[in-house]
């Protein structure tokens, strides 16, 4: 056991067998070890900073029906809502005073935002606050629309794999299927966008070799940004009786996976501060070191409701952040906060 451990340490690589071997036996007194590594991991590439984005959730339709999903085109009891370009354009605004320079800019797949719209919104953002890194996260969209939005000048895509199980895949995203997922992902790279995968912990079916799939399916495409949340069931979605996914799984698999893709940007994800309230520091003593805080305007955050009781926290509590950061010895960095290889 320890002698894999070393070996992932050093070669940031397992072979599958290796991999299933080593979560089979893993125990939980070796977590705090293997927490050890992926911060040492971490902090010889990036060092002690966390690196802090801006979220705006900017419309909350979606022609999906992923299983999991609050804000799934089913569910008739989400009130509705979409901001206009001036709408999101102003709360940017604020975090920018606010010294924020990632944005985000997140939405269900809706198709409302033609991609003539996304362009006009994006140069926007881009010639208003040029000395910042923008974000999208919408979801799946053909290659020459992805190419249209780089063009456009977006730095990074995220769209998280969710799951690297095939069958699994196509259960929980009705009408959809993981080789287009891939498919999207590859054509992200392709363009030079800084992508984001990321998948989600306590799925039904999920066991190690689910795990082992995502673990094997980063190494392979090797994304500049990782995001890894558990499961946080949602009452009017077909999972509402799963129970959340375990905390000290999402740890774990966080702190493997920065193992495996050392140079990952990785969040300390929303769900997982919705689980713990000591989330922040777990997340980061585990390999996390991004930090994502709201700036959706108040009267519509509540409704980007993805699960209940959604833990968001606003873009003016950063003061209350940076002091639970460096009371465990990291400092925040409010810079774009690139991969390493787009600083070099
Ligand atoms: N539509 C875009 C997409 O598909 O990438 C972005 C929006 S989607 C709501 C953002 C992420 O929320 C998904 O990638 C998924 O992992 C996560 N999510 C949705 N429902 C969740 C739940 N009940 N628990 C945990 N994470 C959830």
């Amino acid at each position: 056991m320890k002698k894999l451990l070393r070996k992932l340490y050093d070669e940031n690589n397992l072979k599958r067998e290796e991999i299933i071997y080593l979560l089979n036996n893993i125990t939980k007194d070796m977590y705090p070890i293997i927490f050890e590594m992926a911060q040492n991991t971490v902090k010889n590439i990036y060092g002690n900073r966390i690196f802090i984005r801006g979220l705006m959730e900017f419309s909350n339709y979606c022609r999906n029906n992923c299983i999991y999903c609050g804000i799934r085109k089913d569910n008739k009891y989400v009130d509705r809502y979409r901001l206009s370009k001036d709408e999101i354009i102003y709360s940017l605004e604020e975090a920018h005073y606010l010294g924020y320079r990632t944005f985000v800019l997140q939405s269900g797949e809706d198709m409302y935002y033609t991609s003539e719209l996304m362009v006009e919104i994006i140069q926007e953002i881009k010639t208003k606050f040029p000395d910042t890194a923008l974000t999208l996260s919408i979801g799946e969209r053909d290659f020459y629309e992805y190419e249209m939005f780089f063009n456009a000048g977006v730095d990074r895509f995220l769209l998280r794999h969710e799951t690297a199980t095939p069958n699994l895949y196509s259960m929980l995203h009705p009408n959809m299927s993981f080789e287009n997922r891939k498919a999207c992902l590859y054509n992200l790279k392709k363009l030079g966008y800084q992508v984001g995968a990321g998948f989600i912990v306590g799925l039904p079916y999920e066991d190690n070799e689910v795990i082992a799939d995502n673990l094997l399916f980063l190494k392979e495409l090797n994304p500049e940004m990782i995001g890894i949340g558990p499961l946080v069931p949602h009452p009017q979605t077909p999972l509402h009786r799963m129970k959340p996914g375990s905390v000290q799984k999402t740890l774990l698999f966080i702190a493997l996976t920065r193992l495996f893709v050392p140079k990952a940007l990785m969040p300390v994800t929303t769900a997982l501060n919705t689980l713990d309230e000591d989330g922040i520091e777990k997340g980061i003593k585990a390999g996390g070191n991004v930090l994502m805080l709201n700036l959706s305007p108040i009267h519509v955050r509540n409704k980007y409701e993805i699960y209940k009781n959604k833990e968001s926290r606003d873009v003016s509590e950063i003061k209350s952040i940076e002091k639970r950061i460096n009371n465990i010895g990291y400092i925040i960095d409010m810079s774009r906060g690139d991969h390493i290889d787009w600083l070099k």
